[in-house]
C-alpha cells in the first residue's frame, strides 16, 4: 500500500444542519445504496448537507488526488481493483461525492469507482447536472464512466494514470471532449499518476501470487 496521509482537514465549511435534512452516516460498504436517490432543494452551498466534514479549498490536486487513492486503497481491500473518485463542488471548495470501485463486492458490472461517485454528489445536491464540480479519479475513464461524465455536466476532470486498455478520455478515445457530444469536459490527466499505476500494479502483483487474476 502506498502511504497516504489521512486527510485532516483544518477548516469545515459547511453549515449546520438539523437532524432532520441531515444525510444518514453510511459505512463505506452501504454507500452504494445511496446512489439514485435524490434530495430536494436548490445547488448551491447553502443546499449542501454535508455528513462529512471535508473541505478541499487550500488542497492542491495532488492532495485531493491522494483522497481518491484512499477511496482506491479501501476497493483493494475488498478485493476490487483499485480505482478511486472524489467529486469536489468548487464553489466551497467541499467533497460531496466518493466513490470506490465496487464491481466484485456488488457484482455490479456498472459499479466503477466514477458512477459511484457521481450518483453520491447528485444526491446530495439535490441534482443530476453537476455544474461547478471536480472529479478527481485514480485511473482515466472508461467509456461507460466518460459517458456518464459528460452526461453529468461535469465541468472538469482530473485523473491519475492512462488506461491503455480501455481509456475514453484521451488514450483510446476523447468522449469527454468530442465537439460533437452537447457537453465538452476539461481533461487534466496524470495527476498523481506513477502513485495510481503503482497502487493498480502492487493488486494485480498480489492477485496474482494467489492465482486469482
Ligand atoms: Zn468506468
Amino acid at each position: 500500500m502506498i502511504p497516504v496521509e489521512p486527510f485532516r482537514p483544518d477548516v469545515a465549511v459547511f453549515r449546520e444542519v438539523k437532524p432532520a435534512d441531515r444525510l444518514p452516516e453510511l459505512e463505506p460498504a452501504d454507500r452504494s445504496r445511496e446512489s439514485g436517490r435524490g434530495r430536494p432543494g436548490s445547488v448551491g452551498s447553502e443546499s449542501i448537507a454535508l455528513s462529512r466534514c471535508d473541505n478541499v479549498s487550500n488542497q492542491s490536486p495532488t492532495d485531493i488526488m491522494r483522497l481518491a487513492l484512499v477511496e482506491a486503497q479501501s476497493a483493494a481491500d475488498a478485493g476490487d481493483v483499485p480505482i478511486g473518485a472524489i467529486i469536489v463542488h468548487d464553489p466551497t471548495g467541499n467533497i460531496i461525492g466518493r466513490g470506490r470501485n465496487r464491481r466484485e463486492i456488488d457484482n455490479d458490472p456498472t459499479a466503477h469507482a466514477e458512477i459511484i461517485a457521481l450518483r453520491d454528489a447528485a444526491a446530495r445536491l439535490g441534482s443530476w447536472r453537476l455544474l461547478d464540480c471536480t472529479m478527481y479519479v485514480t485511473l482515466e475513464p472508461c467509456p461507460m464512466c466518460a459517458g456518464a461524465i459528460v452526461a453529468a455536466r461535469l465541468p472538469r476532470v482530473v485523473y491519475g494514470c492512462d488506461d491503455p486498455k480501455a481509456g475514453a478520455v484521451r488514450t483510446l478515445y476523447k468522449i469527454c471532449e468530442d465537439p460533437r457530444l452537447n457537453h465538452c469536459v476539461a481533461v487534466t490527466p496524470n495527476v498523481c499518476a506513477e502513485e495510481c499505476a503503482e497502487m493498480l500494479r502492487a493488486f494485480f502483483r498480489v492477485q496474482r501470487t494467489l492465482g486469482k487474476k
